[in-house]
């Protein structure tokens, strides 16, 4: 066999034929910008016909089917049955709404297709880029340390593992929890968030360890709480180390004390780790930054890019005050990836040595392209407006007799019910659970739900930059004319 001749067997995953790609990329994009351009015309969602679930249950397959008919499928079992969160009616839980320039920021990182573990190419410089715009968004010393990650969930297990490790006096990484003498003890409010007691227990310290505290009216950590708790824990020989505050919990958007929290956490030698997921977010606008006072002197905190700031999933950051104190929680360098001085495999710091992952891709780039087009005056005039659209729906369930408003509204999440005189709590609960299906299956609207003090609320999370005033408006007509038909 010549060399020609085996050269011409070898084949590769590119097109034989470029221009034919060409044209269906250019499909695609259409596609995907008339979708996203149409999307207010559609229902928000819809259930999943049984069909579609048979069609995502097949044998793998053998044979190519060929582009052009994967997409077709694509287009025909997949893109119309949608999450809804791309709508401008969906307000469930914390999800966000892409902005259609992250969406084309994927397309370029996905093009690219770099690997940010480390080495010394220009995605890694981006990435640095996104952290020091990020920590001056946030007060943070420009000398702290950051990493993107998937969301906040991960954000949190590593800003609590840098926690962990720094406050014991022998090495964690060798040891273990196994060295350690002391009771490690963690603490925040009980309306925080499940991905802080996911990281507690991952990290080996006991979910019994993680002090869930009451709140006060407006659920935000309850500080007396907070000191009587951690004197009571000193008193039984047990060992503070950290307290979480949130910067926008979960449930209704509270924003805790964060300079009171940091006070004692200054006094009390603990880490401040503060959770802003969404709610840090209000630092980017003039009007709403007073909220998260206080955070900038935390030790660590954690946001997510993929909601209030609209990037496509997936994206989170966690920075980390001390720079040295996040490198050794993570840095472990074997022999095949020794940093070098020059070359490709030099370009250090690595973010592989700030975080759990080694391979990472490009996030960096959809937040890069976002803050470049949109400034932080863009950026901040939409949060600012998902804030006042809060502040309209609040209004308008207090002026609405059949409703009833179920928590303050801190900022963009309001908590509300549905509420007739003759009905318990119990009963209220039932209802307003079916009201919240039948709401989810018309396709009008997709808020989701929560319970406050044994009260079910129907839950708006407005994080949306396609939300406007006339939506809320529906919302509002739907849910008391549902209400008022609903059967339990
Ligand atoms: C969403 C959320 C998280 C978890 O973030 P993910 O990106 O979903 O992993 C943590 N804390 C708060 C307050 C959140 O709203």
């Amino acid at each position: 066999m010549n060399p020609t001749q085996f050269n011409s067997q070898e084949e590769s995953l590119d097109p034989a034929d470029w221009s034919e790609l060409r044209s269906l990329a250019h499909r695609m994009v259409d596609d995907m910008i008339t979708n996203m351009e149409t999307i207010a015309e559609r229902p928000v969602w819809q259930p999943i016909p049984e069909e579609v679930k048979h069609s995502l249950d097949q044998p793998l397959p053998r044979q190519p089917q060929g582009a052009e008919a994967a997409y077709q499928d694509f287009l025909t079992n997949i893109l119309p049955h949608p999450m809804g969160n791309s709508h401008p009616r969906f307000w469930g839980w914390v999800v966000g709404t892409a902005a259609p320039l992250g969406v084309l920021g994927e397309l370029l990182a996905a093009t690219m297709n770099p690997n940010l573990g480390g080495g010394d190419h220009v995605a890694n410089y981006v990435e640095h880029q996104v952290i020091n715009w990020i920590k001056q968004l946030f007060g943070f010393p420009i000398e702290s340390s950051g990493l993107l990650v998937s969301g906040g969930s991960m954000a949190n297990l590593v800003g609590l593992t840098v926690a962990r490790n720094s406050v014991v006096d022998f090495d964690l990484r060798k040891e273990g929890l196994q060295e350690c003498n002391d009771r490690l003890v963690c603490y925040a409010s009980v309306e925080t968030h499940s991905s802080i007691q996911k990281a507690v227990e991952l990290l080996g310290l006991g979910g019994n360890y993680l002090r869930q505290l009451p709140v006060n009216n407006a659920f935000q950590l309850d500080i007396e709480a907070l000191e009587g708790t951690i004197k009571a824990d000193r008193a039984a020989g047990l060992r503070p180390f950290l307290v979480i505050g949130n910067a926008g919990t979960v449930n209704s958007g509270a924003y805790d004390d964060l300079n009171k929290i940091a006070d004692i956490c200054q006094r009390e030698s603990l880490w401040f780790h503060v959770d802003g997921a969404f709610g840090a977010a209000a630092a980017i606008s003039p009007t709403l930054k007073p909220l998260v006072s206080g955070m900038e002197r935390a030790d660590s905190m954690i946001f997510d890019l993929h909601k209030w700031l609209y990037t496509p999933f997936e994206a989170g950051c966690v920075l980390v005050r001390n720079e040295a104190a996040h490198r050794q929680a993570f840095s472990l360098t074997p022999d095949y990836l020794e940093h070098t001085a020059s070359g490709l495999a030099a370009g250090a710091p690595w973010f592989s040595d700030y975080g759990v992952q080694l391979s990472r891709g490009f996030r960096a780039l959809k937040v890069w392209l976002m803050f470049k087009a949109y400034g932080t005056e863009k950026l901040s005039r939409q949060i600012q407006q998902n804030a006042d659209q809060a502040r309209y729906l609040e209004k308008r369930v207090v002026q609405t007799p059949e409703l009833e408003l179920l928590a303050p509204v801190s900022l963009n999440i309001v908590c509300f019910r549905y509420k007739t005189a003759d009905l318990d709590d119990k009963a209220l609960n039932a209802l307003n659970r079916a009201l919240l299906v039948q709401l989810h299956e018309s396709g009008v609207a997709a808020p989701s739900y929560t319970t406050l003090d044994g009260k079910y609320a129907l839950r708006v999370c407005i994080i949306n930059h396609r939300t406007r005033r006339e939506d809320l408006d529906l919302l509002v007509e739907e849910v008391v004319r549902l209400g008022k038909n609903v059967q339990t």
